[in-house]
């Protein structure tokens, strides 16, 4: 089944260990502070935007971002029918036989068998 679209994210989590910048801290001396965990998403080639996740937030975030990508499968395995779908109707417009209910019932017939076995629902 596809999960809410509602509760997608795209993006990746990092982890980052912070330095304060304070000489007396341990970390100066190389010990870590907590991570900070960060969302960071490409907007375009080489550019990306980021926020910082609150470690009560992390669950729900890595759960969205599974979503994401669930979601972006399934809409990559019906576009692949689609595609599919597309290039039977080609053959059978050239055959020139259908009109135009009987295309609409056919390709309604083909999509759902298709879909079906591709396993996307
Ligand atoms: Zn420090």
């Amino acid at each position: 089944m596809l999960p809410p679209l509602e509760e997608t994210l795209r993006g990746s989590l990092v982890e980052r260990f912070p330095t304060c910048g304070k000489p007396g801290c341990k970390c100066a001396r190389g010990e870590r502070h907590p991570p900070v965990w960060y969302l960071t998403v490409t907007l375009a080639p080489g550019r990306t935007t980021g926020a910082v996740v609150a470690p009560e937030q992390l669950e729900q975030v890595r759960r969205w971002i599974a979503n994401y990508h669930r979601c972006k499968e399934h809409l990559e395995k019906i576009s692949a029918i689609n595609r599919e779908l597309l290039r039977r109707e080609r053959r059978q417009l050239r055959l020139r036989t259908a009109t135009r209910t009987g295309r609409w019932v056919w390709r309604s017939a083909v999509f759902a068998g298709l879909f079906l076995r591709s396993g996307v629902l």
